[in-house]
Formats: C-alpha cells, sequence, structure tokens
C-alpha cells in the first residue's frame, strides 16, 4: 500500500437493492411503493426558471408543511435528502461519546455502514429466534440507540409502550427510532417527542407517500435536537433539498386522502397475499410494514431467489447469517403479487 494510501478513509459500502435496467420486470426487492405519488404532485407545473436560485436552505415551506401535518411546531422538525441522509447526519451529531452504541442485529445495514464511516464503537444485539428485540438488551450503559419500528427487514412492529421502556431507561443518550413503515401498521412513538428530550422520530417519504425517487425524509424531536442536528447539516452542505423535492413534498403531504387510500391497499394485499402463500407451505412474521419476510419449509431461499429472477420478478435476499433463508418481498400492486402467487404455485 503506498503511503497515502495507508490514510484513506476505508469503508464498506452499503449495497442498496438492485434498480434493473430491464423491462416488464415485476419489482419487489426495493420497498417502493407502487401507486406513485398523490395528482396533486403530479399536476404541478413548475416554473423551471426558478432553478437559477438556490433553494431556501431551511426548506421552510416543507418543514412548514410537515409540521402541520403533525400538530407540531416547525423547530421540532429537520428535513433531509431521504432518511438516510437524516440519519447519516444524526449519527454524526449525537453519537460521540466514544462509547458503543446499540441496535438490532437483525435490522437495517445501513446504521454498521454509518457507524464504521464515523469510527463510533457499536454493539448488534441478537434479537431472539422470533426475531423480536428484547428491551431489556437496552438497558446498559450505551453510546444511543437506534432502531427501526416495524423492523426491517423483519417486518415486525413493537408496541408505543415498548419503545417508550427503551427511552425510558436510555435518558442520557439519544434514542433514534426510524418509523420508514410505520404508515404500514406501526404505533408512532411521536407522542413521545414532548415527554422525553432525548427521543428522536426519523420518518420518509420514500415508502407511503411513494416518492423514493425525490429524496425526502425527516425527523421529529425536541428543539435542542433539531437545533444540533441543523448546526451539523449547516456545517456540511447548505443546500441539501433541491427546490423541486422542496415543492413536491408539500403537495404530497397536503393529500391525506390519497395517501390514506394508497396505503389501504398495500394493507389489503398483503394480507391477501400473506395467506395465500401460507397455503404454500410459506411462513412468515407478522408484518406491519409494505413487505414481508418469508421463508419455505422445503425450498431454500437461494434457490427461490434465482429462480423467480429468471421468471422476471425481483425480490431481495441477505446471504447473511441468520436470515439467508428468508426472502424480503416487497408488497406490490394485486395484480403483480397475483402473478408472483402464479409463479410460486408452479414451484412448489
Ligand atoms: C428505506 C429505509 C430507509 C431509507 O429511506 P430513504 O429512502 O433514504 O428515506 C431508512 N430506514 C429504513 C429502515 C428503511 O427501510
Amino acid at each position: 500500500m503506498t503511503a497515502w494510501e495507508a490514510n484513506v478513509r476505508k469503508v464498506v459500502p452499503y449495497v442498496p437493492g438492485e434498480q434493473p435496467k430491464i423491462d416488464n420486470i415485476i419489482k419487489l426487492n426495493t420497498n417502493e411503493n407502487p401507486y406513485g405519488p398523490s395528482p396533486r404532485v403530479k399536476d404541478i407545473v413548475m416554473d423551471m426558471d426558478k432553478l437559477k436560485l438556490y433553494p431556501d436552505p431551511a426548506a421552510s415551506a416543507l418543514v412548514d408543511a410537515i409540521a402541520d401535518y403533525h400538530g407540531v411546531t416547525s423547530d421540532k422538525v429537520f428535513v433531509g435528502v431521504g432518511s438516510d441522509d437524516v440519519l447519516a447526519m444524526s449519527f454524526l451529531t449525537f453519537f460521540n461519546s466514544g462509547k458503543e452504541i446499540l441496535f438490532p442485529d437483525i435490522t437495517y445495514s445501513f446504521y454498521d455502514v454509518w457507524a464504521d464511516l464515523y469510527k463510533i464503537p457499536y454493539k448488534a444485539v441478537p434479537v431472539d429466534e422470533d426475531f423480536r428485540l428484547n428491551k431489556e438488551d437496552y438497558y446498559v450503559d450505551n453510546g444511543g440507540v437506534i432502531f427501526p419500528n416495524p423492523n426491517a427487514p423483519t417486518s415486525i412492529a413493537e408496541p408505543l409502550s415498548f419503545v417508550e421502556d427503551i427511552v425510558k431507561n436510555n435518558q442520557d443518550v439519544v434514542v433514534i427510532v426510524d418509523e420508514a413503515y410505520v404508515d404500514f401498521g406501526g404505533e408512532t412513538a411521536l407522542p413521545l417527542v414532548d415527554k422525553y428530550e432525548n427521543l428522536l422520530v426519523v420518518r420518509t417519504f420514500s415508502k407511503s407517500r411513494s416518492m423514493a425517487g425525490l429524496r425526502i425524509g425527516y425527523a421529529i424531536g425536541n428543539p435542542k435536537l433539531i437545533k444540533y442536528l441543523s448546526d451539523v447539516k449547516y456545517s456540511f452542505n447548505s443546500y441539501t433539498m433541491n427546490m423541486p423535492s422542496i415543492i413536491y413534498g408539500v403537495e404530497s403531504i397536503k393529500d391525506e386522502e390519497y395517501f390514506r387510500s394508497t396505503v389501504s391497499k398495500v394493507v389489503e394485499t398483503r394480507e391477501w397475499f400473506k395467506s395465500e402463500i401460507e397455503k404454500l407451505g410459506f411462513s412468515c412474521p407478522p408484518s406491519s410494514a409494505n413487505f414481508l419476510f418469508v421463508t419455505h419449509n422445503s425450498i431454500p431461499a437461494k434457490e427461490l431467489f434465482a429462480k423467480a429472477r429468471e421468471a422476471g420478478i425481483i425480490v431481495r435476499y441477505f446471504n447473511k447469517p441468520r436470515i439467508d433463508n428468508y426472502l424480503r418481498v416487497t408488497v406490490g400492486t394485486r395484480e403483480e403479487m397475483e402473478k408472483f402467487l402464479d409463479f410460486l404455485k408452479t414451484l412448489c
């Protein structure tokens, strides 16, 4: 290794699910929502001449719309380029004690990547054999706690009392609850934000609002947390939120009816599909998300994944200990799931 290379910050990057460049595939691998953004977003005609200007660095229009929606003041809202950006900023801002931060061993696989990137020590706390978190495992001295609720890729949600117990027992550190999937059936921790100044709740427009391509995420927390986050963000890049994201994001959040109707379609399709595949020898934990975490009683997941791909259906397979016999299947439209079911019926 050359001298300069010895001083490179070396990271093993997060590997997102494939975005295939093939037409006519059924894409059930990255938990996108198949229904697309609200018609209010599609109807907007943006004045492209405005792009000559920098966007509002505070993204105030979007922050205010999100604050209104959740019934909180705007000083409790931070927005970022997808929740990945919000989470990365939060790691950088809050996890500086030098102590191990805690998150489940089976969880969103970006957490250990950010920890490594920022040289934050961490401990991956094993979930039990049913993939449940054990809250007492988090009642130890630590440098911070983060977990998704519902968890990914397991789809399992824990009740609000469970989340509160973890926050209550960790008031010396920041606790981040990643609610990327909460709209599909989880119980939100937002009511706890006024009670615990160390709680940060992170949300995204990518899943339930079907706007993954626009990259909008946000956090809600005590104004002090938000101020610290903003200070770091403004020290990194003032203009993270681009102008179209701010404009389209505001319209999306105003269309409650469309949001509700598409989320309930996903939930309905999920429950129907779950009951159908259970007849074929599949099992999966109860899902509170827009995906199912499935395993079959005889066909290995890896083989299922490969055969589905050959048939033009892409799901997510994690070649990792404990979950290498599971597939994470995003809930698509009813039509897509019917095609996938037909494929599974022939295979089984
Ligand atoms: C999808 C996802 C995110 C990231 O979503 P963005 O598109 O960056 O907003 C964060 N956390 C979990 C658990 C996710 O599944």
